[in-house]
């Protein structure tokens, strides 16, 4: 396999005696240099020498998102900040954002990671790099650019928004790659209809897509309406960014960077280790960082460990498609729904656009569920008639599908917000403050 760097198909056994002893080796770096990490080995009773297989990861204490909020904003550094380049952070829902930290050391390791994830989609020097993941704070934005820059590949850094910009961009400089969030993509796809664009006229050949849920649905869409091979990429902010897992073109699940992020799956109640197959919280140890490692991170995203052996020639593990993150799940009258179900389930329906928001509702002491999803340009031109009957049809297929009576409304195209980076699905008017 001449596309693959030697480690990505290394024999399992050498991979796993490097990544033994990078984890002594990470260990024993946040034993000496963070407080925290330092009480819960103590607390644990083990330390970086006790470590003898890779089965000894079970007995290290978990890092939760929790810990940076308490440590806030630099607590959990192992380095002192004249070592420190790079600060990124991420929004999430509540409270302070999550600040994270890169060496320079730390920014090779991404930009090397973030080349393989593109280099997976076979992108080289000859490519041209639509990036339109946000740059700034948000991890995708610089992430892929540096990674893009690594391969040698022309980047355009477009950043999400100014619509208008981004077709010019895409039509005149040839792009071949495009990176941003799914829902953004889609939004793209549209703009291009509208203006009378024909994705066979682009250049564009591959993109790369994450930061949010999307189902296999989203990307047949993807596929067919920018002529594109849609791959599936996974990361998060407190790991490192995106780099730490891509799908391969047989886009049967991501292969994890595994020379630097370690996986296992958990129990979410019990946090007890789960075996490849079985779905549960992905956790993650970096093996590598040194200004903000992490041990056993509970990311609280919902994914397996692929057991089978890929095509590709990589033996780095796969994990399966992330439908799901615990927190997302929604109670409703006491069936739990994700989004992510409701997506699969509106791609199935001709004559919507998978353009949707869902409101939670407390009335009385009843919550209700309204999905509100944008008509196709054709069945809003059809008329009030056209759009309840393909509302009452979702209605129906949510019910076969969830079992959940749901509130449907069909609204006119492009009534429901676009969101440059990651959509937001949910409106959950059941808590405090509103939104989530
Ligand atoms: P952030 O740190 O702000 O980039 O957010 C990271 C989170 O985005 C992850 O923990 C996941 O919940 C979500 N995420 C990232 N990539 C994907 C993906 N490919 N599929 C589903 N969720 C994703
Ligand atoms: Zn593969």
């Amino acid at each position: 396999m001449k596309d693959l760097t030697a480690i990505e198909q290394a024999p399992r056994d050498a991979l796993r005696g490097l990544q033994l002893e990078r984890l002594r080796r990470a260990v024993a770096w946040v034993e000496e240099r963070v407080p925290l990490y330092r009480d819960r080995l103590r607390q644990a009773g083990v330390r970086a020498e006790d470590l003898r297989s890779l089965d000894d990861l079970r007995r290290l204490p978990f890092t939760v998102k929790a810990d940076f909020r308490d440590t806030y904003p630099f607590g959990l550094l192992a380095v002192p900040m004249d070592e420190v380049i790079r600060l990124h952070a991420s929004s999430g829902t509540t409270g302070k954002p999550i600040v994270v930290a890169y060496t320079r050391g730390d920014l090779e390791t991404w930009s090397e990671v973030m080349a393989r994830t593109l280099m997976a989609g076979g992108v080289g020097p000859d490519d041209v790099v639509h990036n339109a993941y946000g740059y700034g704070l948000f991890t995708g934005g610089l992430g892929f650019h540096y990674g893009a820059e690594r391969v040698g590949a022309a980047v355009i850094p477009m950043s999400g928004g100014f619509t208008e910009r981004q077709l010019t961009a895409l039509t005149d400089f040839r792009s071949t790659v495009l990176c941003s969030t799914p829902s953004y993509a889609l939004h793209l796809a549209e703009a291009l209809e509208e203006a009378g664009i024909a994705s066979k006229d682009l250049a564009l050949r591959v993109g790369f897509f994450g930061a949010e849920p999307w189902t296999e649905g989203m990307r047949d869409a993807l596929e067919s309406r920018l002529n594109i091979m849609a791959l599936n990429i996974y990361g998060l902010s407190e790991v490192i960014g995106p780099g730490v897992s891509v799908e391969c073109p047989e886009r049967k699940g991501m292969h994890v960077a595994e020379d630097h992020f370690l996986p296992e799956i958990v129990d979410p109640t019990t946090l007890e280790p789960l075996p490849p197959g079985a779905t549960g919280e992905l956790v993650l140890t970096t093996l590598t960082k040194k200004a903000l490692p992490v041990l056993r991170y509970r990311t609280r995203d919902l994914t397996a460990i692929e057991p089978e052996p890929c095509a590709c020639g990589r033996t780095l593990v796969r994990i399966r498609r992330i439908m799901a993150r615990t927190d997302d799940m929604l109670i409703i009258r006491g069936v739990n729904v994700y989004p992510s179900q409701i997506e699969h389930v509106l791609m199935q329906v001709a004559g919507v656009e998978p353009h949707y928001l869902l409101v939670v509702r407390r009335e009385g002491a009843l919550d209700t569920l309204e999905v509100q999803v944008e008509a196709r340009a054709g069945v809003a031109e059809a008329g009030p008639e056209a759009m309840r009957g393909l509302a009452a049809q979702v209605r129906r297929r949510i019910h076969e599908v969830i079992g959940l009576g749901a509130d449907v409304t069909v609204v006119p195209p492009k009534t429901i917000e676009r969101s440059q980076g990651k959509a937001k699905r949910v409106q959950d008017l059941r808590r405090q403050g509103g939104t989530s």
